[in-house]
């Protein structure tokens, strides 16, 4: 059983009301049990919604939208929320879209809004990572299969 970006099973969850379907899904299917989540519709945030990016004061990290508005709370809870999933299917694996502030793990955006990435978590990638969850992107899962 294997967690995943929704937006990567091709729901419609993405800030911009689009997804992220990956190729090969069908196969990936029929080979796995996929548990799809969305942390930041799990937090309480609308689609569409305005982009977020990690912006980091003082050492604090936060998450503010286009707007400047901060979401961080939002992107807490729908990191806890995911958390609960995981530990209700005993889930130690997770295929999460790369770059999100919330799914990114290793990389994401710099808080410029300019589409600028450098090395980071998401906030859910970060706090599963932290509970031994072993993370791949929509990438490096299916390299990993080859
Ligand atoms: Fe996809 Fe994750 Fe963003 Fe939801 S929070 S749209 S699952 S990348």
């Amino acid at each position: 059983m294997i967690l995943i970006s929704a937006c990567l099973l091709g729901i419609n969850c993405k800030y911009s009301g689009e997804n992220n379907k990956i190729k090969g899904l069908e196969e990936l299917l029929k080979k796995e049990i996929l548990i799809p989540v969305c942390p930041e519709q799990l937090g309480g945030l609308e689609t569409p919604r305005k982009p977020s990016e990690i912006i980091t004061k003082n050492s604090i990290k936060y998450v503010v939208d286009k707007n400047g508005n901060d979401v961080t709370s939002q992107f807490l809870k729908g990191a806890e929320e995911t958390l609960k999933i995981v530990n209700m299917y005993n889930i130690k694996e997770a295929i999460l879209k790369s770059n999100s502030p919330s799914c990114g793990c290793g990389s994401i955006y710099d808080g410029t809004f300019s589409g600028k990435i450098v090395k980071g978590d998401g906030i859910t990638s970060a706090l599963l990572k932290s509970k031994n969850i072993k993370i791949f992107n929509e990438t490096n899962y299916f390299e990993k299969l080859k």
